[in-house]
């Protein structure tokens, strides 16, 4: 759903109906927030349910070589907190697997399917696995994990046991892919862009990293406000 930079203008947003609940499955702490921000802020004033699940823990993004890892789980754990009050969110989920070294594996799939049907979004918003030359392994292999997890869920014979304790299958009306290869669907985030924004700083200690400004190492605004208008969404 996010436009990639280009010269083409692009086209006039269409506007999914506002969905009762939607899920995001984001590999890091801010991916979320920088693929979707903009939408889910504007949902969630709109009285969905918002809930946002993070795959791993972010224990490898800092280039500070003083911060402890266990130091910036829980730093990041509470920034994620923190920017899902700013969009409005309900729940975050945290799944803890280590950053930078998420694997592919069926036991990956299995995990996201129990999520999808425990939660039952309507709209599930996740990482383009087919995006070309995404560098981070964890994006590739969350957008991969997190469609064939999509497809599990709404099949009753796929995990079996989930549904023998009580979950049934579910099947999302849609999927929302961020950072898109080649979007085809553009939502108006004009009312919720400062929202975005606001979320993506509250990851502070991305301030070196993720929104390049390693001369302070703090998220600023001018950085973070030039971000997203190649990354809205
Ligand atoms: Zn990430």
């Amino acid at each position: 759903m996010t436009q990639r930079y280009s010269s083409k203008a692009p086209p006039t947003p269409t506007a999914l109906d506002v969905p009762a609940r939607a899920m995001t499955i984001g590999a890091h702490p801010d991916d979320a927030e920088f693929g979707a921000g903009g939408t889910l802020a504007r949902w969630a004033d709109a009285g969905c349910d918002v809930v946002m699940l993070v795959v791993t823990d972010g224990s490898k993004g800092t280039w500070d070589h003083t911060v402890d890892a266990a130091d910036l789980i829980l730093t990041r754990r509470e920034e994620q907190h923190r920017a899902a009050a700013v969009i409005g969110a309900s729940e975050t989920v945290m799944l803890d697997h280590r950053d930078g070294e998420l694997e592919y594996t069926l036991a990956l799939r299995e995990e996201l399917c129990l999520w999808i049907r425990r939660l039952r979004p309507n709209v599930v918003l996740t990482h383009d696995p087919w995006r070309r030359y995404m560098l981070h392994p964890d994006h590739r292999v969350t957008g991969w994990a997190a469609l064939d997890g999509v497809v599990a869920a709404r099949d009753h014979l796929f995990y079996p046991g989930q549904l023998a304790e009580g979950l049934a299958e579910h099947r999302p009306a849609a999927l929302l892919l961020w950072a898109a290869d080649e979007p085809d669907h553009w939502e108006d985030i004009s009312a919720t862009f400062d929202r975005k924004v606001e979320a993506l700083l509250c990851h502070s200690s991305q301030g070196a990293t993720t929104m390049g400004n390693a001369a302070t190492r703090a998220a600023s605004p001018t950085t973070a406000n030039n971000m997203p208008t190649r990354w809205a969404g």
